[in-house]
């Protein structure tokens, strides 16, 4: 890193959804600037998510990987720690006990002379509690948020309405009614909030979250202006928002997570089927459903007729551990006889190299629950998706893709599982029987996404809005030392 006069301290966080285009900042940035260097801080996953977890794969990829100028540190894990205390509260503890190891790291960094000078911090959207470390140092702090514009305006003026309108977040999220968001040219239902807006202990997780956004330097986003328009507008016009910088797509066109020997098989399959006749289903990287919630969907997928490819996932065995895991034998939870009827026209798989998928070219259609980095993945390669959303901000992703900007159908907009609402309602046969011939058969929605897929190719070339946006934010980064 010699020759370097600017470093970059970066920390993700760990989930799959995070770190991957973390990284692929990281690695564009450096590109861009060759007198850019940057160390990455490794936050391990808790033990909860399981050793052959597609995020610890990950992780151990990225120790035997070298990158130019880029160099990682993985930090280590209290052992000590006691996860006792309400989840939320628990995980802000878990990021924040890494505190004391990026403090050391970066003190020893600092006082080496032939190492570049510290920029700043690019943290994760959930590592904001590292903002406090680098202000010990006296550094800028970057805030990477992995999901869109429009969630980012949402969550702030969450904050708002909350810190400084007096409103009750948690009733209003408890309610059936719409209100107005500044980032939506829609008006929002609320039955697509966050689940974790519903509970006192979620709202705080989200407030303490959106609070810390606002004392970032700036706001680095993983989306392009083409897309979000109307939101990334509406971010730039409030002055009490960090100035945001939209630089994406930025995705991981080349192995993605956790790539398998299965892999190959996967595409070899794909290889015998028709042009654009597949439905892919793959519901990131904690989606699963229960037996009954399988049952359904094998139905639906077979009385729609079209040919499929479906990472069907086993949930969670117990709650100490958080992650779905591969079926060893899923025909134990599918209806009797289905792989034998639709064998040839359709494959059942465990965890996928979602990208090579939805670039091959029989894909034709992607049963999504859009997860951020999944929707961006779909529109790169104009494939259409329809709208499942499971966890986390997703229902909110689904209603902008498919209310707001007409690139998605839906199956169920305000579908909820996850930590806060484990029972989720049924989706039946007929539900998504009907979801799959709209994706596949409404010609509206493929031409849109085709545009789309055009225009999120052009915004990362020279001369893209996003090419721009990095320009822009790489002189904001040197600006700091020079
Ligand atoms: N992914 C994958 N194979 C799978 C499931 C997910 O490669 O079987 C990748 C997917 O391509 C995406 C990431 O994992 O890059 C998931 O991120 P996203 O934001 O879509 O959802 P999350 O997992 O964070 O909910």
């Amino acid at each position: 890193m010699a020759d370097s006069i600017a470093e970059l301290i970066f920390i993700p966080a760990p989930g799959v959804g995070h770190i991957i285009s973390t990284i692929e900042i990281a690695k564009l940035l450096v590109t861009r600037d060759h007198q850019l260097s940057i160390t990455v801080l490794v936050i391990n996953p808790p033990p909860t998510f399981g050793s052959g977890s597609a995020i610890t794969t990950y992780i151990q990829s990225l120790a035997n990987t070298t990158m130019d100028r880029i160099s990682f540190i993985e930090l280590p894990q209290d052992k000590t720690r006691q996860d006792s205390k309400a989840p939320m509260a628990a995980f802000t503890d878990f990021i924040n006990s890494h505190c004391k190891h990026v403090r050391k790291i970066v003190a020893d960094k600092m006082s080496q002379p032939d190492s570049g000078r510290v920029a700043g911090f690019v943290v994760d959207m959930f590592c904001t509690g590292m903002i406090d470390v680098a202000n010990e140092f006296n550094v800028p702090t970057f805030v990477f948020f992995t999901s869109n514009a429009a969630f980012l305006g949402f969550k702030l003026y969450i904050q708002t309405l909350s810190d400084n309108k007096n409103q009750d977040v948690v009733e209003l999220s408890n309610s059936d009614s719409t209100i107005s968001v500044p980032s939506f040219v829609k008006p929002v239902p609320t039955k697509v909030f966050p689940t974790i807006c519903q509970s006192q202990e979620g709202l705080e997780f989200v407030l303490g979250s959106a609070r810390k956004l606002r004392e970032a330097k700036a706001i680095i986003v993983n989306t392009f202006l083409e897309l979000e328009t109307h939101a990334i507008d509406s971010l730039s016009k409030e002055s009490t928002i960090p100035m945001v910088y939209p630089v994406g797509p930025i995705l991981n066109l080349e192995a993605g997570a956790g790539k398998a020997s299965s892999d190959d098989d996967i595409i070899a399959w794909l290889d015998t089927q028709p042009p654009s006749s597949v439905v892919f289903l793959c519901f990131g990287s904690m989606g699963s459903f229960d037996e009954d919630q399988v049952k359904e969907i094998a139905n639906g997928l077979e009385r729609s007729g079209h040919r499929f490819l479906w990472s069907l996932r086993r949930p969670p065995s117990d709650q100490t551990s958080r992650a779905p895991s591969d079926y060893e034998d899923p025909e134990t939870v599918l209806p009797e006889g289905f792989l034998e009827r639709t064998a040839g026209i359709g494959k059942v798989t465990g965890w996928v190299p979602q990208v090579a998928v939805l670039a091959h070219v029989a894909v034709g259609g992607f049963v999504s629950h859009c997860g951020w980095n999944s929707l961006l993945e779909s529109l790169w390669f104009g494939v259409p998706s329809a709208a499942w959303p499971i966890y986390a901000e997703q229902q909110i992703n689904a209603f902008e893709m498919v209310v707001e900007l007409g690139l998605a159908v839906e199956i169920k907009l305000d579908y909820k599982k996850d930590f806060f609402n484990p029972k989720a309602d049924k989706v039946t046969a007929e539900e998504i029987e009907s979801g799959v011939r709209r994706l596949m058969e409404d010609n509206k929605v493929r031409t849109e996404v085709k545009e789309m897929r055009e225009k999120s190719r052009a915004a990362v070339l020279e001369g893209g809005s996003s090419y721009a946006s990095v320009g822009r934010l790489i002189l904001d980064v040197k600006r700091n030392i020079l």
